[in-house]
């Protein structure tokens, strides 16, 4: 066993808003140069939608992730290092300018001049480059939200599989969250393992993945290897760049810009304990759909006094140790099981987790729709399906999200109970 400590975030899908505040101070903060205009390490994208950058989920397109030989072993999807060496002349798989987003603004000089009639003029959205309406490009990381229900039914969201479109095609069955997206610090990260130059490295003390600019020669590999899309090429410098989890700031000790202007205060930071020497084992997992669980038994007990003796003769800091006992990560990820992994099916193992937005299946489970006894959903029934969180989230598996989103019904209806109108029950508490 090799202990190794990783710093983790987790999202709570419930409380984020959309103001994309996060977004804004994280490129004040990081990306506000020339070359890097168009890249936001910090993206919030709704879902249902296929994202920024566009349709970044497709993989047998951009060939991100790692992909699983017949042999047991595991390769990048863009291909063996060879591959990737007889490939740097002609990377085949980025993302274009026009895959990341056209800006827009709304045509408000319609209210002004539209004809009288019996409806309100809408200010509709319009293309800053080209001056068209938005509709002939159709495609804009906010996209469905801006056009509710002209889109519905027609979106091209992956997650969709196994769903019944038709229903939440339906106007008065659409639905809508909201997915703050980041670098996933990922345990096992293709963007490092596609780089020809070795530029591309994670922190031993606390797992941050970093791109050397001095080793960078601009391959471009790690764009397509990243299956989150969350590297950028700078056009300026001719160097790729990515989030750094805000590591100077961690290291003075204060959180990530993004958690610490996050309005919903949706973000939680914390340090956890994995077992380094089982990687390779966990991201080679034969089926997909037990991904999520092979990750999950990656990580460490910190209360554990084996684990800690274990880290201390690591020379992991006492500090860290303590930080890995308080930490909400391990809370929700590990110990409640309420938080889970983006994508782990592109066995990255990625490292900012997710808690599933709860409100809209709140509204099902007062109308019986959803169980606390343990049984399944009817999945037609819910605002959000399980199916479409369970693609985004579990590589598929229902059951995970079930149990999570039934625990955090059952959260809720007692932190309620226990201060009904401002009063504590007693027998509760
Ligand atoms: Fe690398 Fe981050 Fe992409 Fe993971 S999410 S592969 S660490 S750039
Ligand atoms: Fe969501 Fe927080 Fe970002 Fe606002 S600042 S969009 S609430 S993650």
């Amino acid at each position: 066993m090799k202990i190794r400590a990783q710093i983790a975030m987790v999202l709570n899908l419930d409380k984020c808003i959309g103001c994309h505040t996060c977004s804004v101070t994280c490129k004040n903060v990081w990306t506000n140069r020339e070359g890097m205009e168009y890249a936001w390490f910090n993206n919030v994208e709704t879902k249902p939608g296929i994202g920024y950058p566009k349709d970044w989920e497709n993989q047998a397109k951009w060939k991100g992730g790692w992909r699983r030989k017949a042999s047991g072993e595991i390769e990048p999807r863009i291909g063996s290092k060879w591959r990737v060496l007889a490939n740097i002349f002609a990377n085949p798989d980025l993302p274009e300018i026009d895959d990341y987003y056209e800006p827009f603004d709304f045509d408000y000089e319609h209210l002004q001049t539209a004809r009288e009639g019996s409806a309100f003029p809408t200010a509709r959205p319009r293309s800053k480059i080209s001056g068209e309406r938005l509709q002939k490009i159709e495609w804009g990381p906010n996209w469905e939200e801006i056009l509710g229900g002209e889109f519905a039914g027609r979106s091209k969201d992956a997650n969709f599989e196994g769903v019944e479109k038709e229903i939440y095609g339906q106007f008065e069955n659409t639905f809508m969250m909201y997915l703050p997206r980041l670098c996933e610090h990922c345990l096992n990260p293709t963007c490092a393992a596609a780089c020809p130059s070795g530029a591309i490295y994670k922190r031993e003390e606390d797992g941050v993945v970093l791109i050397d600019q001095d080793k960078c020669r601009g391959w471009r590999m790690c764009v397509s290897g990243c299956p989150y899309k969350k590297i950028y090429f700078n056009w300026e410098s001719g160097k790729s760049e990515k989030c750094t989890l805000c590591y100077p700031r961690l290291e003075a000790g204060q959180p990530t810009v993004c958690s610490e202007t996050c309005v919903g205060r949706i973000r939680y930071l914390g340090v956890v304990l994995y077992d380094a020497d089982r990687i390779q084992e966990a991201a080679s997992t034969p089926d997909e759909g037990d991904l999520y669980e092979a990750q999950l038994k990656l990580f460490l007990d910190p209360n554990d006094p084996a684990v800690i003796a274990k880290a201390r003769a690591e020379s992991i800091p006492d500090a860290w140790l303590e930080a890995a006992k308080r930490s909400p990560v391990y809370k929700m990820a590990m110990e409640w099981k309420i938080a889970f992994p983006l994508h782990p099916e592109y066995r990255t193992l990625p490292m900012v987790w997710y808690v599933p937005p709860l409100s809209p299946i709140q509204s099902a489970a007062e109308a019986g729709k959803i169980g606390v006894d343990g049984e399944m959903p009817d999945v037609k029934n819910l605002r959000i399906p399980v199916r479409y969180l369970a693609n985004l989230l579990t590589a598929g598996r229902e059951e995970p999200v079930v149990t999570g989103l039934e625990r955090m019904l059952a959260m809720r209806a007692y932190m309620r109970a226990k201060t009904i109108d401002g009063v504590l029950d007693e027998a509760i508490a």
